[in-house]
């Protein structure tokens, strides 16, 4: 895989770490549990959107854009991460907030919407659930050229070809590590949101020919609808770099951990953030990572790894929003 083709802007000068979970391993008695330390990446306060805004924003500096434009929910880590970005390069900003939840939506509020103001945004919009983001964001858009700007969308989450390829990086940086530790992983469980991370994760195990099931935990679709968009961005990624898509088959989705709705907390993810945090001393989140391993720990007491393998959860991060949502948490 010939990642140096595309455009690239650095925000974290290492490998994030793959740990052993010693104590939540003991606690649970099934496989072997490791985490991919995605939380540690660079810009404020890191997470997965780090690595496929080094993809796009190289892209956006490259059509000689001064303003980022990106969407995503009232308390979204992919917004701050965006803007995040902007600072470093010296671009504007601009936020469409949809708020998937009526009512959720509070100028004052905590967790990220009180770190979009520190980090200095440049203008929020704020939409009502259902409204056609890309829209917004063309509206948005209008305006900057308006004023005289050059505006560059990034789709919700970042999750396009190009994000995507954030994620197939990453790929191949597990590889190398299991190589280095010594430790052969049989499987590795994400949340699946926006896509990014689970279509880029996918196809770089399957382009390198690894063999190694990624299991995508939902956040929001049911499992018929976020298997297709997964299978439709891995090939759109596959297609960029030349690789084969992998096959549908090959995309799998557990969507019994959604609960309400997305970013509405249930009962399994708050066990999971107490359990990472109280046994290993991690910060999860309640919108993604907490459910992303509530279907990890769920998966682990079925039985459904076996007792020797090793399943590397990545901690995708968003730990900003626990201040947000904590009474739902503790
Ligand atoms: C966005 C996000 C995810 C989901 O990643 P996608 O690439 O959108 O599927 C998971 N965890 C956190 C903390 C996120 O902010």
């Amino acid at each position: 895989m010939h990642l140096a083709r595309f455009a690239r802007r650095r925000y974290t000068p290492f490998a994030t770490p793959i740990e052993r979970m010693d104590h939540l391993t003991e606690h649970l008695g099934g496989a072997n549990l490791w985490i991919k330390r995605d939380d540690l990446l660079g810009l404020a306060a890191g997470g997965n959107k780090t690595r496929k805004l080094e993809f796009l924003v190289a892209d956006a500096l490259e059509k000689g854009a001064d303003t980022l434009i990106t969407c995503g929910a009232v308390q979204s880590n992919h917004c701050r991460l965006t803007l995040g970005a902007a600072v470093k390069e010296g671009l504007k900003c601009r936020l469409v907030l949809e708020e998937r939840v009526p009512g959720s939506y509070a100028a004052d509020a905590s967790g990220n919407n009180f770190l979009y103001k520190l980090l200095g945004v440049h203008g929020v919009t704020v939409v009502e659930g259902g409204t056609p983001l890309v829209d917004a964001m063309e509206t948005v858009a209008a305006e900057v050229r308006a004023e005289g700007g050059t505006p560059y969308i990034i789709p919700g989450g970042g999750s396009n070809a190009i994000g995507s390829l954030g994620y197939v990086s990453c790929a191949m940086e597990i590889l190398q590590q299991s190589f280095e530790l010594g430790v052969e992983i049989h499987h590795v469980v994400c949340a699946s949101g926006s896509g990014g991370t689970h279509s880029g994760l996918l196809t770089g195990l399957h382009a390198s020919n690894s063999g190694i099931p990624v299991t995508g935990v939902s956040v929001r679709h049911p499992e018929a609808h976020q298997v297709a968009h997964i299978h439709k961005l891995a090939g759109a990624v596959a297609d960029k770099l030349g690789v084969a898509t992998p096959p549908a088959e090959a995309v799998t989705v557990l969507d019994a951990y959604v609960g309400e709705g997305y970013s509405l907390p249930t009962e399994s993810m708050r066990e999971a953030v107490q359990l990472f945090a109280r046994h290993e001393g991690l910060l999860l989140d309640p919108v993604y990572t907490g459910k992303a391993a509530a279907g990890l720990v769920d998966q682990v007491r079925k039985g459904a790894f076996g007792k020797d393998d090793n399943v590397l959860f990545l901690h995708t991060g968003g730990a900003p929003t626990l201040f947000h949502y904590r009474g739902d948490v503790l």
